[in-house]
């Protein structure tokens, strides 16, 4: 058997290797490194792919945060409100800006966001809520958005875990996970459902004022060539990456069906197990998992993280600690018992292997271990 990982990118990059190999030498060739045709022509196929009118490619999924916080035109003290249960960047931009991040509790079937408490949460400063479409799965943007309708507040969303997740609204409209508030952000981490082989990012906007105020952020400010109208940053995807993820773009579906498909043995296997209880399939959003996490009442989890280790299997904890008890994100402003939802979590998560190239035999390997560990 294939020695079992978390995520398994040297396997997947065998069954792309000429595709990606020719493509990355044409980048090499006509070393046109940095803002080259590659970049322009992954941007239209993502453009298409997401149904979205604007692509801005740059450095990584952090920045693409920091960025449309940016073009948001927030002033120091703006609230912000973002999700108690997810990756510490969603939250470090925030304060990076000198915003003021309003962290929230999530709903306990989904791992997201809780609308209720975003509800509770808005005061006259609240300026932006980013809701981060955790594990695969998207929010509900729906009542997100009437929400944020009615008190004038924008939608950043952070896509960085469920690219080509797919939001069916109400009335039956469907739209991809990160194009549907203002401004959607997503990460290119090797890791990703839509990885590079480095560091990428990029930002999604249907809204031409704000896409050309991020164009200008993403490269030091600039509008027209040496004037500078406004503070930027320096943040590019290079060529190389673009041309490794046009590849991997073309096959995306086909990750996302892996992916589905290994989750669906989890499913399966694990559902006889009163205790554990599997990943909740919302009917408003496809589940494109970025993780596989299972929730285990009482569970002892570093305790499962060392036996699973010692049979050879990787199982991590996402995430172990709830972003408002954070030192850097202000610990002291938030009251522990607001959070029962993300507190509990935290100890009975736990997230088994997921990626594109698990097959059968790993599959019933990892599930009789869980079910070793299980039934001791
Ligand atoms: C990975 C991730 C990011 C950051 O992306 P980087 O490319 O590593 O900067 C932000 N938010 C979430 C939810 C993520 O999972």
């Amino acid at each position: 058997m294939k020695q079992i990982q978390m995520v398994d990118l040297v396997s997947q990059y065998e069954k792309i290797k000429p595709e990606v190999i020719e493509a990355t030498q044409n980048v090499f060739q006509t070393a046109q490194f940095i803002n080259g045709p590659e970049v322009k022509t992954f941007q239209a196929d993502l453009e298409k792919y997401l149904g979205v009118k604007h692509v801005i490619p740059c450095a990584n999924g952090t920045d693409a945060l920091q960025i449309a916080l940016m073009a948001l035109g927030l002033k120091p003290g703006d609230e912000v409100i973002t999700s108690d249960f997810t990756f510490a960047a969603t939250v470090e931009v925030i304060g990076l800006l000198q915003l003021t991040p309003i962290i929230v509790d999530v709903d306990r079937d989904t791992f997201n966001i809780s609308l209720t408490e975003i509800e509770k949460a808005i005061t006259p400063n609240t300026k932006a809520i980013i809701p981060v479409h955790l594990f695969g799965q998207s929010c509900d943007m729906q009542p997100l958005l009437d929400l944020a309708k009615k008190h004038n507040i924008y939608v950043v969303e952070d896509t960085a875990q469920a690219i080509g997740a797919k939001y069916t609204f109400p009335d039956g409209t469907v739209k991809s996970a990160g194009t549907i508030g203002d401004i959607g952000t997503t990460s290119f981490f090797p890791s990703k459902n839509l990885g590079c082989y480095g560091d990428g990012g990029a930002i999604f906007t249907n809204d031409d004022e704000l896409a050309a105020i991020m164009r200008s952020v993403v490269n030091h400010g600039m509008g027209e060539r040496y004037y500078y109208d406004r503070l930027g940053v320096n943040s590019r995807l290079d060529s190389v990456q673009a041309a490794v993820l046009r590849i991997k773009l073309g096959h995306l579906d086909n990750y996302i069906a892996a992916r589905q498909k290994a989750a669906a043995f989890y499913s399966n296997f694990f559902s006889d197990f009163d205790n554990v209880e599997t990943p909740h399939i919302a009917n408003y959003s496809t589940h494109v998992f970025h993780q596989y996490t299972l929730k285990i009442e009482g569970l002892d989890q570093f305790a499962l993280q060392d036996f699973m280790k010692s049979k050879g299997i990787p199982a991590m904890i996402y995430y172990p600690m709830p972003l408002h008890t954070q030192k850097a994100y202000g610990a002291e402003n938030f009251n522990h018992e607001d959070f029962p939802i993300t507190n509990a979590l935290c100890k009975t998560v736990i997230s088994l292997p997921m990626h594109t190239e698990l097959d059968e035999e790993q599959l019933n390997y990892i599930c009789s271990a869980m079910k070793e560990f299980l039934n001791k």
